[in-house]
């Protein structure tokens, strides 16, 4: 890990960045423990007011020479940087594993959607189309171009500390987009060690100082560039507190957002499943990463009939379930990310208890060798209705919720009965069945399944969720646009003038 690292461990680092240099004026720090042991692993020097200022002021110069490099000269860049985190792939595997505590498997894997959508990236970077269109007026050419927007701040979530930049950087440094990254203040490690890894690409290919900036701090740092009208797009991907607070700043001064906010997934299993592709992925979607997925599987909503046999076959699969430290490759769930996530876990375990709720896997917390941290607890699943409170909220743990159902009208209004509109999944081997709940009136989540699970998304399709999830898209399909403006641009090559709509104006 040490050779990725700007600073050597254990010494306070510089948490401010304009791409190729790193610098601190202040002094407070931000500590990063490591969930899977409790330790200190690093103390970052959060950003001053001032060093934002000076962050924001080279962004803006950068942006101006960044926007002239041709478009796939850009993509050729990040197609460099991928390279780099190929090279890096397992140093910031494991960092990403040791700081955030998901498993190193999901620590690598989080560092292959950096390379997949650094691929993707390159391709788009030639693929900026806009449209042309049929002018009403004789000799007059239309078309739209996309031009980029500007500077795009990014506040990510610690749970995927790494890949949420990445799946907005290189997007809107092929787009000419220059940008400022506000990484979670609980993992501020990994933040940095991606931003020495594209150090020498930035070097190498003289790229402006401030195309990719790092400022480094909690919320008010976040709130600085919600309110900054000399950033143009903020990209949040947070809770849906978080969400509302950064809509509005933006909002108030007219600037663009794009959010990316809490889930409340359910699948449904119809009593035409495989029961076989079912289980695995109910159980790795509501236990992996510790059930800290934005996409994580927190209701399933189950044919009546089916109930005992689910009953049965998800107490043997959790049986089965290795907890500890998430460096060992046979442990299959973590810890979670801090004392205060263990404390709302066991918040949402009294609350199912108070609404009456009954334990089909019986929760606890993890004591003794091995779980010094505090911050492990066991994946439980619980028989729930889909209206109290606790399962209409969000909680960032392996808790999941057996509903039961029996038609699957009831069932898709079930799982549209949340807050949230993430994520989604069916099992059925029924095809009336599947294309019910695929069609306009059937799931009314960003991301709709069909035999597979609620988590772990393809860079390639548009990523995102509606309602209170924040209604953004990120990663593929068209979701550059976002990163872009669009400019419609009307041309007169004749020799006359006539107005639109047949309006004369004699003079
Ligand atoms: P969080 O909301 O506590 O923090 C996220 C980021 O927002 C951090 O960088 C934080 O410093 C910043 N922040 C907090 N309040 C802010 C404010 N008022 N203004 C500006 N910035 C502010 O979230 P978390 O605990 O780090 O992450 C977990 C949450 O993120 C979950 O709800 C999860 O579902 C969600 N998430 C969503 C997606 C998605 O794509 N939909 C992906 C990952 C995580």
């Amino acid at each position: 890990m040490e050779n990725i690292l700007p600073v050597p461990q254990h010494k306070n680092k510089p948490g401010t960045s304009t791409g190729q240099q790193f610098w601190h004026h202040g002094d407070k720090t931000i500590d990063s423990y490591s969930p899977t042991d409790g330790s200190l692993i690093a103390r970052v020097y959060a950003s001053t007011r001032a060093d934002y200022d000076r962050v924001v002021e080279t962004a803006q110069a950068a942006f101006a020479q960044w926007r002239l490099v041709p478009a796939p000269k850009r993509g050729d860049i990040v197609r460099q940087m991928g390279d780099q985190f190929r090279l890096y792939k397992s140093d910031l595997g494991k960092l990403v594993s040791f700081e955030m505590g998901k498993s190193f498997q999901e620590g690598l894997g989080e560092v292959q959607e950096i390379i997949d959508i650094c691929d993707f990236a390159v391709g788009q970077s030639r693929q900026l189309y806009g449209l042309t269109m049929h002018s009403e007026r004789p000799a007059h050419r239309m078309y739209e171009q996309y031009h980029p927007v500007g500077i795009v701040g990014i506040i990510s979530a610690f749970n995927f500390p790494v890949a949420v930049w990445s799946w907005n950087a290189m997007l809107a440094w092929v787009c000419g987009d220059v940008c400022i990254w506000k990484p979670s203040e609980k993992t501020p490690l990994t933040a940095l060690a991606c931003q020495q890894i594209i150090q020498d690409v930035l070097r190498n290919n003289d790229v402006p100082e401030g195309v990719s900036c790092l400022v480094s701090g909690g919320r008010d740092t976040g709130e600085w560039l919600a309110r900054d009208p000399r950033v143009a797009l903020v990209s949040a991907t947070g809770s849906t507190r978080m969400g509302k607070a950064v809509g509005v700043a933006v909002a108030e001064r007219m600037g663009r957002s794009l959010l990316e906010l809490g889930g409340n997934n359910a699948i449904i299993v119809s009593n035409n499943a495989d029961l076989d592709l079912a289980i695995p992925a109910i159980v790795f979607g509501a236990v992996g990463t510790a059930g800290q997925r934005c996409t994580t599987t927190r209701r399933l909503i189950v044919h009546q009939s089916l109930l005992p046999e689910i009953r049965n076959r998800l107490a043997r699969a959790y049986a089965q379930l290795r907890i500890g430290d998430p460096l060992d490759p046979t442990v299959h769930v973590g810890p979670l990310i801090d004392k205060d996530a263990v404390a709302g876990y066991q918040k949402a375990v009294a609350d199912i208890r108070e609404a009456g709720g009954t334990f089909i896997v019986e929760p606890g917390t993890l004591t003794g060798a091995g779980y010094e941290s505090g911050c492990y607890v066991k994946p439980c699943v619980a028989e729930a209705q889909n209206h109290w409170p606790v399962v209409q909220r969000e909680t960032f743990a392996p808790i999941l919720y057996v509903i039961p159902y029996t038609t699957l009208d009831e069932a898709i209004t079930l799982q549209n009965s949340v807050p949230q509109g993430l994520s989604s999944a069916i099992f059925t081997l029924n095809l009336r069945e599947a294309e019910q709940f695929l069609s306009v009136a059937g799931s009314d989540c960003g991301i709709a399944n069909v035999n597979i699970g609620t988590s772990g998304a393809e860079i390639g399709g548009a990523f995102g969720g509606e309602k209170e999830t924040g209604g953004g898209r990120e990663s593929g399909s068209d979701a550059w646009k976002t990163y872009m403006r669009r400019q419609t641009n009307t041309i007169n090559y004749g020799a006359t003038m006539p107005l639109a709509q047949g309006i004369t104006f004699e003079l």
